[in-house]
């Protein structure tokens, strides 16, 4: 299944795929693999934005399992985000790349906030632009953030990197017949409840016709294919 044409992608990376082989936090050699492959990404010629996770560190809905308060717990996990893209900022600075860190939550000491037109020239400068603190609101995700971001900028595709290689009927590995879809519509994802972001990010995507890429960023080079259509992925998208 070929990609769709995409000059400009929004790059969604989970948190756990930064903790490399540890259990918990960053993994500074994961990170620096992860940069290697945006930077070749932007190489090709694309204009990327990226949104990171950060269940590496931090989840609101653990510490509210644990009894916290929702929003505060949600607060944390939303600084657990700004943690992970500096990370990540450091980490393609390292690799020559121009970057800019927006946070939707304000701290100008650390980072810019989220404002479009800015985060547009910096895309025009040839920057990387890595939006943290997801929505800025609790009760979301980042995967919220990143379907807001792509939409507000106008991105081509949504690339959903994750540590499985798309969308699956059934968990793969819970059953080993599962099969994995190649292209399967908005609607099927949010009627079945399939795993693939949660129900507002799909549907934000499908109200702005945004499809989304999901696939194994935890394989060496795989971003890279499948931006050339030659990955294993699965694409979501208005006909499936
Ligand atoms: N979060 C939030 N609002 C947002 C984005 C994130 O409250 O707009 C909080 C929420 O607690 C979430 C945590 O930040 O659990 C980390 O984000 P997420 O779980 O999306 O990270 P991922 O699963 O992608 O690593």
């Amino acid at each position: 299944m070929s990609m769709p044409s995409v000059k400009r992608v929004l790059l969604k990376l989970s948190g756990e795929v930064l903790m490399g082989a540890q259990q918990f936090g960053i993994d500074p050699a994961t990170v620096a693999e992860l940069a290697g492959e945006v930077k070749a990404a932007k190489d090709s010629g694309l204009e990327i934005c990226l949104v990171i996770g950060g269940g590496n560190i931090f989840r609101g809905m653990a510490g509210a399992a644990q009894g916290m308060d929702r929003a505060q717990a949600d607060y944390m996990g939303m600084l657990a985000t700004v943690m992970n893209a500096l990370a990540m900022q450091n980490a393609l600075e390292q690799l020559g790349v121009q970057t800019r860190v927006q946070s939707a939550i304000q701290m100008d000491e650390v980072c810019e906030p989220v404002i479009r037109r800015r985060a547009e020239r910096h895309l025009e400068k040839d920057r990387v632009v890595i939006f943290a603190a997801g929505v800025g609101s609790p009760y979301f995700t980042t995967d919220s953030g990143a379907a807001l971001r792509a939409a507000e900028m106008k991105c081509d595709a949504l690339l959903k990197g994750t540590s499985v290689d798309g969308v699956y009927d059934d968990d793969p590995k819970k059953n080993p017949n599962a099969k994995r879809f190649e292209t399967v519509s908005y609607d099927r994802v949010l009627a079945d409840n399939l795993k693939v972001m949660d129900a507002s990010a799909v549907a934000l995507c499908r109200d702005n016709d945004i499809p989304i890429v999901v696939f194994s960023i935890r394989e060496k080079g795989n971003l890279a294919r499948v931006l050339t259509g030659e990955g294993v992925q699965t694409i979501v998208r208005k006909e499936g």
